[in-house]
């Protein structure tokens, strides 16, 4: 957890910086509004902002607005407003602009650490239903309307800066015989496992999800599709490697893909994409499983006709 302190006095800055540093914190201290807004909107913001309310320029209460507009795009920002005001009224609007907390100044060093200890568990509660929100339960890799916003983005992004991203559809092959022949709860194993493999090679940036019941999407920025059809198929080959063990036995699990690529000279949609990623998985299934399939061009003028 990262601290952002906000205090105008060179004095206080420093005393209340000291305490964080005693209990550990990694803080940035700063002396203005205007810093504390540069700071706060940077790629790697503060989760939790210590403002003091008078302030030269920009002041603790605009600040904390400011905390506020940013609201959803980011992680949120707990705040607690360092004040010495104390009359109702003051507080309630500090409340208003969106602080969760306050403490009265001068600044008591139990107090002030009691509140960050309040506001580290809301935070942590916070960040788990995001987590809960945006993963699939059973895999923890990101759920299907993640893994779509997901795709939303770096189809934007590749339309935008005029590279490519590779679009990977993984289907596991003969799931049902394993859920009939070990049971579900092994069948969860193996999906499980086969999404630990998935992700076990990727790349920070690339990104992988669950579609659906046996199905994974995996998008590798900046890949174009003959790369892009090489580490499908050095994934596949990870997945199907080595056996699966489970509680009820030991299986393995091979897995079907369908790869297509985003292009700015295509006029296509992201709708467009997954069907030619569905139409190659299939592709896949029909040659006999355990492959990879690309979506080429002479199919890609007829596959825009199929749907
Ligand atoms: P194919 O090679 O053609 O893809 O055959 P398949 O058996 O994998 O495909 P099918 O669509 O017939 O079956 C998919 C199975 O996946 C059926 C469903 O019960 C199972 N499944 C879906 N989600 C889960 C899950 O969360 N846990 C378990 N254990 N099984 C699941
Ligand atoms: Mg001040
Ligand atoms: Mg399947
Ligand atoms: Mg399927």
């Amino acid at each position: 957890m990262k601290i952002l302190l906000v205090e105008d006095s060179y004095i206080e800055r420093h005393k209340v910086g000291g305490y964080l540093a005693d209990w550990g914190f990694d803080y940035v201290a700063v002396g203005s509004g205007t810093e504390a807004v540069k700071a706060l909107e940077a790629p790697e913001p503060p989760n939790m902002a210590l403002l003091d309310w008078m302030l030269p320029g920009l002041d603790g209460i605009d600040v904390c607005r400011r905390i506020r507009k940013l609201g959803a795009r980011g992680p949120y920002i707990y705040t607690v407003m360092l004040t010495g005001k104390n009359r109702k009224q003051d507080l309630l609007l500090a409340m208003e602009a969106g602080a969760d907390d306050y403490l009265s100044k001068p600044v008591d060093p139990s107090e002030l650490r009691a509140r960050i200890m309040a506001g580290k568990r809301i935070l942590e509660l916070q960040q788990s239903l995001r987590f809960a929100a945006t993963h699939d339960f059973l895999t923890n890799l990101l759920n299907r309307s993640e893994i779509l916003a997901a795709l939303e983005k770096e189809y934007s992004r590749s339309g935008r800066e005029g590279k490519p991203a590779t679009l990977i559809m993984a289907d596991i092959d003969h799931f049902k015989r394993i859920n009939d022949s070990l049971g579900h709860a092994a069948g969860d194993e193996v999906l499980k496992e086969v999404a630990r493999r998935l992700k076990a090679d990727l790349r920070p940036y690339d990104v992988v999800g669950r579609y659906g019941g046996e199905e994974f999407l995996v998008i590798l920025p900046g890949c174009d599709l003959t790369i892009g059809a090489r580490r499908a198929d050095e994934v596949r080959n990870l997945v199907t490697k080595d056996p699966i063990v489970t509680p009820s036995g030991t299986t393995s699990a091979t897995v079907s893909m369908g790869v297509t690529v985003t292009s700015p000279a295509r006029d296509h949609s992201v709708a467009d994409l997954l069907h030619e990623a569905d139409v190659s998985m299939y592709a896949a299934k029909k040659n006999g499983r355990n492959r990879v399939e690309v979506f080429s061009a002479t199919a890609r003028q007829s596959g825009a006709g199929q749907k």
